[in-house]
């Protein structure tokens, strides 16, 4: 018998969300990750839960009224890393006239269901406090609602559930090679050990390297063709003082975001770009990088220029090849083909997807491939994250609880820890009675106590983990605070201890 019903290689969004839902219907998972959880694209998106307005223009409806869907069912499910946003969409003279996109924000409305979710209006720019960082000529904008999510976040919790009902998941640990008689044999190599596991059935949900993964180590030819296409984002000093954030259509019909991030910054983006390179360092070009300040400058007053970035990032999608001639116009939909030949295990290869879809993904996965099990039924609809079981407008009455707690806290000190964690607030400051009591004060906002915390549950295993996926503190830390993390987290142990099991 095999040691495990399900195997996932991928521990990005897509693999921890199937990991999670099997372990939720009672089946043996193993998810195997080869760098940190959410490392790929899944810490790379524009971190928007949305139905996406540019994919009505391509009459993809089916995708559209998912995903929309999908945002208030993951907002009620994580209303800690996911909140509510408002966007402002200022029409350009020459490119979609006005009328055209109030109709397509009121199809936008009309085909999500919204409870807690405000509809699109009109905004008059001239006296709002949205218009303000805009050009003088633009007068009115229309304003509706999607999410906003911490991505890598969204990625680590869902791994977190899925361990705490049973699944296998282990970082830093590649498939290097597999057999597949009536079960799949996997050969790990974790940081130079060698593991062996077996599986009934297998899923390759390693993103952009599922064309890597099926050649190498499947060795066997992709069941569909991919397509990869690269986008980035640039993140520079914030642009507005408020929380909405703006879409803008650029000349090319595409749209660029602009979003406020992080507190003190804006990220813009993105591009969609035909991919070459090395999947595991993707990054903005120059012509990428100018065109989103090209974009920023056709509507904000204060410019953009390419030597004020203070971070960017790319991120590479693996689509199923519908043949478009354009990147921005393949299909974002996803696609999950099962290959069960006679006599050999199960093979299921995840294609695309969103971050908005993952949960939909991984129950279309669960139909496919829960033919071969008896499980439990679809329970994820109505789940909690960790950390997220509050309702979703009371995200405020947990800061003030947070404060009126631990009181030394100031109120974005507590706002950034309820955040991150929700009601797992707990976890990390236990007793506390002062700042001290959290141990060394690593960064500015950065305790020891929160590290901890990261390192011994959420697989954290350097500063960069925790700097860059676990929270998004590494945009103001300094290198001396980064050697200082590491030192910290040396002197845990528990990283060593862990990758010696
Ligand atoms: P990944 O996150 O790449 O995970 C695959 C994992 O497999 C990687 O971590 C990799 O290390 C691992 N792996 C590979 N080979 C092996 C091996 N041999 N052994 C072990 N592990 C292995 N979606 C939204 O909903 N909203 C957005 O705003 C949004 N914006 C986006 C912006 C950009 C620029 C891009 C590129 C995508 C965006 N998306 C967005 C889409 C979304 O980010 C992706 O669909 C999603 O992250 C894909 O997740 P994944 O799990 O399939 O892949």
């Amino acid at each position: 018998m095999a040691d495990f019903d399900i195997a996932i290689i991928g521990g990005g969004i897509n693999g921890a969300g199937i990991a999670r839902d099997a372990a939720g219907r009672g089946l043996k998972v193993l998810l195997v990750e080869m760098n940190d959880l959410g490392s790929g694209t899944s810490s790379a998106s524009t971190k928007l839960i949305h139905g996406g307005l540019r994919y009505l223009e391509h009459r993809a409806f089916r995708l559209v009224r998912e995903a929309l869907n999908e945002r208030e069912v993951l907002l009620r499910m994580a209303p800690h890393v996911i909140r509510p946003m408002r966007f402002m969409l200022p029409p350009l003279p020459g490119l979609r006239a006005p009328l055209t996109l109030r109709l397509g924000l009121m199809l936008y409305d009309w085909l999500g269901a919204r409870r807690l979710l405000p509809p699109a209006r009109t905004i008059d720019l001239t006296h709002n406090v949205v218009g303000q960082p805009l050009q003088r000529s633009f007068r009115f904008g229309f304003e509706y609602s999607d999410c906003a999510v911490d991505d890598a976040r969204l990625v680590v919790l869902t791994a977190l559930d899925a361990r705490e009902r049973g699944a296998d998941i282990r970082t830093h640990t590649k498939v290097v090679r597999t057999e597949r008689r009536e079960d799949w044999e996997l050969v790990l190599n974790n940081r130079g050990h060698r593991q062996v596991a077996t599986a009934r059935v297998l899923v390759n949900a390693a993103g952009p390297w599922i064309g890597e993964v099926a050649e190498t180590i499947l060795r066997t030819p992709l069941p569909k063709p991919v397509r990869l296409i690269k986008g980035s984002h640039i993140v520079v000093r914030r642009r507005f003082e408020h929380d909405t954030g703006y879409i803008l259509q650029a000349p090319d019909k595409r749209v660029v975001f602009a979003l406020p991030f992080a507190g003190d910054f804006t990220m813009i983006g993105t591009t969609d770009e035909k991919f070459v390179g090395d999947l595991n360092a993707p990054a903005p070009d120059a012509r990428e990088i100018l065109y989103l300040c090209d974009v920023m400058n056709q509507y904000f007053r204060d410019k953009v220029t390419p030597d004020e970035l203070v971070w960017s990032f790319s991120g590479v999608r693996a689509l199923v090849d519908d043949g478009s001639d354009r990147p921005e116009d393949v299909t974002r939909d996803y696609e999950l083909v099962l290959e069960e030949p006679f006599r050999v295990a199960p093979l299921l290869t995840v294609y695309g997807g969103k971050i908005t879809t993952y949960r939909r993904l991984a129950e279309a996965a669960m139909t496919k491939i829960g033919t071969f099990f008896s499980t439990r039924p679809a329970w994820t609809a109505d789940s909690h994250l960790p950390g997220g079981d509050f309702p979703a407008q009371d995200f405020y009455d947990q800061v003030a609880g947070t404060i009126a707690r631990w009181p030394f806290l100031s109120e974005p000190q507590a706002r950034r820890l309820v955040r991150a964690y929700g009601t797992r607030v707990e976890m990390i400051l236990g007793e506390a009675q002062s700042i001290d009591d959290l141990g060394p004060q690593l960064t500015e906002d950065l305790t020891g106590a929160e590290v901890r915390y990261l390192v011994e549950q959420e697989w954290a295993e350097t500063a960069e983990d925790v700097l860059w996926r676990r929270t998004k503190l590494g945009l103001k830390a300094s290198p001396d605070e980064r050697i200082a993390i590491n030192r910290f987290i040396a002197s845990l142990g528990a990283a060593e201890a862990r990758a010696a099991r």
